[in-house]
């Protein structure tokens, strides 16, 4: 390949922004920005250039469009290193399983699996950092880097909307001066160690990084990813619920989607809302997309196969097991336990149920 056919930001514009493919996980951002080229930057959910004089400032590296997660190149070589043979990936177990804490218990979407991973994580002094999602006054989600478990609380449960999950890693040096105004610690941006939490796509996004041996991913020290059917656009998602349960952005309090969509208000009120009058609300690029459970990470976890109250786990890398079996030996999550009579059927019947999930969304 000669320098000529390398794919810059233009290319990018033209394959995957200009026609909706964007899922705006910011990848291509956090890269740009810890090179220090800062030519572009995410604006209502669309990754730009910043001026005019940007376009001619971009050193036309390639390496944004190789790594979003919505181009095709890396990807065999992504399958490859991850092991993944069909629509869910490896699996080396898959289990459900909720966590033994009690503020957990009332802030977690399902088995509160992620926080109470992260909990575990930051207690044995395993990472300094997790990208998480939180809301802003209008339920919007942000992203958000927090340092101590004691963030966790405000970043439980799902958010239905994007959440730029990789942007902020576009400024580690920040995050390592949070980090000495914090914790008083000298700390260098390049040591860093970061859980990451999110979507599929974005997963994708952070695997393509690794792979190419790309800051900002290196300092990434666990992926954990989520089960994921669709996404919807903030604006569109609020305005159907407002028109179809007449509650306002500032009265949400949790939501949740089992079949339908199902919206808790502040007063602990509940509203069902057809997951149909959904369909025009959700994101482009989920039309496209064929990971339910998301391939490419240490853990996947979801609700979709467990009993209610629990998260399904599944382990894909050694990194993964054994994190996950580090926190059912220090009681930190307890494991559901299957029916005598059921457990050979088990696994291949959960794995199914995945598997139909995945061909279910691909349909759609
Ligand atoms: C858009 C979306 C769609 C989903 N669809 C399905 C589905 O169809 N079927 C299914 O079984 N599971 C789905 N999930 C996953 C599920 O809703 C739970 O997130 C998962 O079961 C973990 O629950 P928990 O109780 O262990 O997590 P919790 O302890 O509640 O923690 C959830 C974590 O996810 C992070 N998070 C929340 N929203 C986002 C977001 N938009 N982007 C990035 N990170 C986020 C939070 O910050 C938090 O760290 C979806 C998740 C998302 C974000």
């Amino acid at each position: 390949m000669g320098l000529a056919d390398i794919k810059t930001f233009k290319h990018l514009e033209n394959d995957v922004i200009s026609v909706n493919r964007c899922c705006a996980c910011g990848a291509c951002i956090a890269y740009c920005e810890n090179q220090a080229f800062n030519v572009i930057e995410m604006k209502n959910y669309t990754p730009q250039f910043k001026t005019d004089k940007s376009v001619e400032n971009c050193k036309e590296c390639g390496y944004c469009y190789y790594i979003c997660p919505q181009t095709e190149p890396l990807l065999d070589r992504l399958k490859e290193i991850h092991l993944v043979k069909d629509e869910i990936g490896n699996i080396i177990d898959i289990f459900a399983a909720k966590t033994t804490n009690e503020q957990i218990k009332k802030v977690g979407q399902d088995g509160g699996i992620v926080s109470t991973l992260l909990t575990y994580l930051f207690d044995t002094n395993n990472i300094d950092a997790a990208i998480v999602s939180e809301y802003d006054e209008n339920y919007k989600p942000i992203p958000k880097i927090i340092y101590s478990k004691d963030e966790l609380v405000r970043s439980a449960g799902t958010r239905y909307s994007i959440s730029s999950n990789i942007l902020p890693l576009k400024d580690l040096t920040q995050i390592a001066e949070d980090i000495i105004s914090q914790k008083k610690r000298i700390y260098d941006a390049d040591q860093l160690r970061i859980a990451f939490i999110g979507t599929p796509c974005q997963c994708r996004a952070i695997s393509k990084m690794k792979l190419l041996n790309i800051k900002p991913a290196h300092v990434i020290s666990i992926v954990i990813g989520l089960f994921c059917f669709e996404n919807f656009d903030y604006d569109k998602l609020m305005d159907t619920l407002k028109s179809k349960s007449q509650i306002n952005p500032s009265e949400i309090k949790k939501t949740n989607i089992k079949k339908n969509f199902f919206v808790t208000s502040k007063d602990d009120s509940v509203k069902e809302v057809n997951i149909k009058d959904l369909d025009d609300a959700v994101r482009n690029h989920c039309h496209e997309c064929d990971e339910f459970v998301g391939k490419f990470s240490d853990l996947s976890i979801g609700a979709s196969g467990a009993p209610t109250g629990y998260s399904m786990i599944l382990t894909r890398t050694e990194k993964g097991r054994s994190l996950i079996d580090s926190l059912l030996a220090t009681g930190y999550i307890e494991r559901y336990i299957i029916p005598a009579n059921q457990i050979s059927e088990w696994r291949p019947k959960k794995i199914n149920w995945l598997k139909k999930m995945t061909s279910l969304k691909v349909k759609k």
